[in-house]
């Protein structure tokens, strides 16, 4: 599309030029948080608001134009990268936070606001909005609802879906859909915010959101510790959820081979040694700073004693804490040696370790020098593992059989939060029946016909 094209003229003239970025300044920009290469599409687009929004995706409508909605760029699925012939929507300028109330525990909130903006602004008048994920300083709250996004404190707090309480969001044909809903209660009909959270973009594009907040937790206990086998790690999430009373905000596991791949040489400082089976991060926050601590000490205390944990580190700073956290989310010492395949899936935590030993076995006979790193949400029954071939080439439909074709047994899904995108498509089937997806198909013809908003994604 050149600069005289109808559709880009017809967007110039509602938005003005300052809105429509082509060419040179387009190809300046990197595909995603992924992939550092040149953007290519037929423009981007940058809507100031709902109504600029509407006005772009009426003129796509009248000209047939397909197009992508951009977040923060951080998906994993390949969801939001441009196809050439697509244009970028991209939710940058809508990024304000239009209003707080703190009594009633909401926040409204524009789609393009950044997840971390928000926490902290939210922060500052001691209000909290829990959803947390490695991406927060780059991923925005209309992608976060857009995916359904999870992330750390999910056992406490739930996933994006528990955290809307209502949301704009306009058609394929510019029509402004406000469902801006601000109580915990409301049964008046089908609940249509719904339609727009977690269908990646493909039903309609998510303007404005209204937030679910909870009083900032005045305390906060962290440990790292040891385990010498994955049933201790059951075993001690049973044990931490009974006597730490609805506290506990995040427990994440990490197989022994995955604290190795991060830690050492190169990578984060060990703060205990590398040679366990297992390791897990877990989190509780309370409103009695003093209490909250003797508490949490005593059952690490005699968690240890009772022999469920082996090691253990409490830090004493926040810096030691984040220095824990980055343990578990800053993983690039793994990822960064290519070809290396990410996976998000999800099982019943009594099948996960049978599960992860199957695929670790798989990877091992199929690249006798590849690697399979496990680590995740455990308490939410959720897994991320990284595969890594070994070797030069593209091996990544080998890869997603090792991963996926095991799940099917245990009646786990193939995306526990990252969507589906581009790149689980062929694998949608395994997770789901044919009478569910041809009700998404039907869905999805009835709110978008003509099939222009993010097209060929899920579905
Ligand atoms: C280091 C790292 C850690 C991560 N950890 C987690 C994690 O723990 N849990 C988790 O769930 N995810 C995680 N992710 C994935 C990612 O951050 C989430 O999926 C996030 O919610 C995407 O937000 P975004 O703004 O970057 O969306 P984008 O990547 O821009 O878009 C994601 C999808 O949503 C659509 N979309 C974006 N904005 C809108 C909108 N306003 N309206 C309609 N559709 C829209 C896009 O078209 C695309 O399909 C992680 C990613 C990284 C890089």
């Amino acid at each position: 599309m050149s600069e005289q094209s109808p559709v880009v003229s017809a967007l110039i003239e509602a938005l003005g030029p300052d809105a429509v970025i082509l060419g040179e300044a387009l190809s300046q920009r990197a595909t995603s948080y992924w992939d550092a290469r040149p953007t290519r599409a037929q423009a981007l687009v940058r809507p100031g608001s709902t109504e600029d929004v509407s006005r772009v995706l009426k003129i796509c409508a009248d000209w047939n134009q397909p197009l992508v909605t951009q977040g923060g760029q951080t998906c994993c699925t390949l969801g939001a990268d441009p196809r050439a012939e697509e244009l970028i929507l991209s939710t940058e300028r809508m990024n304000a936070i239009e209003s707080i109330d703190a009594l009633g525990g909401t926040a409204t909130v524009q789609a393009g606001a950044i997840l971390q903006t928000v926490q902290e602004a939210l922060a500052e008048q001691d209000l909290l909005f829990p959803l947390d994920l490695g991406a927060r300083g780059s991923c925005t709250i209309g992608g976060n609802t857009a995916t359904n996004a999870g992330g750390i404190n999910v056992l406490r707090y739930g996933m994006m879906r528990n955290l809307v309480l209502g949301l704009e969001a306009v058609l394929a044909d510019g029509t402004v859909v406000s469902s801006m809903n601000q109580m915990l209660k409301n049964n008046a009909g089908y609940d249509l915010k719904q339609l727009f959270i977690g269908t990646e973009g493909t039903l309609g594009v998510v303007t404005r959101v209204v937030l679910r907040l909870f009083p900032l937790p005045r305390s906060r206990h962290t440990a790292l510790v040891a385990l010498d086998s994955f049933e201790q790690a059951s075993q001690l999430l049973r044990t931490l959820q009974k006597d730490l009373a609805g506290s506990l905000s995040a427990y994440e596991v990490m197989w022994g081979t995955y604290y190795r791949g991060v830690t050492g040489e190169g990578g984060h400082r060990p703060p205990l040694t590398r040679d366990y089976p297992f390791y897990a991060l877990l989190e509780t926050e309370g409103a009695d700073p003093e209490g909250d601590g003797e508490r949490f000490q005593c059952v690490i205390e005699r968690v240890f004693e009772d022999g469920l944990i082996v090691d253990a580190v409490l830090p004493k700073s926040e810096g030691e804490r984040r220095a824990l956290w980055d343990i578990r989310e800053n993983f690039e010492m793994i990822t960064s040696c290519t070809p290396c395949y990410l996976y998000d899936v999800s099982l019943p935590i009594s099948d996960m370790e049978t599960y992860a030993d199957q695929v670790i076995r798989s990877v091992k006979q199929q690249w006798p020098d590849g690697e399979c790193y496990v680590f995740g949400h455990m308490a939410d029954g959720n897994l991320h593992l990284f595969v890594r071939p070994g070797i030069d080439g593209d091996f990544h439909s080998d890869s997603d059989r090792l991963v996926y074709e095991p799940l099917k047994q245990f009646n786990g899904s193939v995306s526990a939060e990252h969507g589906i995108g581009v790149e689980k498509k062929p694998w949608l089937g395994h997770s789901r029946t044919e009478v569910e997806l041809a009700l998404m198909r039907s869905l999805k013809q009835t709110l978008d016909p003509h099939n222009l908003l993010n097209p060929g994604r899920v579905l």
